[in-house]
């Protein structure tokens, strides 16, 4: 579990219980790092659920910059921007 700050890097993953993408680290190596294979335990930030999630399935975000993007949570993967 972390606060997201606005222009940093985090991996999150999508729970497995309520579907909502949660970070639950920060990456420091901004965006650049490897991961190696691992299962990372961590509990939902929404609904508390304790799961295990590999690597493979993990993805990194950025945090958008603008105060007015962060409550509208992050840009959503796969999704094309530009679409208004
Ligand atoms: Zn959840």
């Amino acid at each position: 579990m972390c606060d997201v700050k606005p222009g940093h890097w985090y991996f999150r993953v999508y729970c497995s219980n309520c579907k909502k993408p949660f970070a639950f680290m920060q990456d420091l190596s901004g965006g650049k790092s490897h991961l190696i294979p691992y299962n990372y335990r961590v509990k939902c930030r929404y609904c508390a659920h304790l799961d295990s999630y590999h690597t493979s399935i993990v993805e990194r975000y950025q945090h958008p910059a603008e105060p007015e993007d962060a409550s509208h949570s992050v840009v959503e993967k796969g999704k094309s921007r530009g679409t208004t």
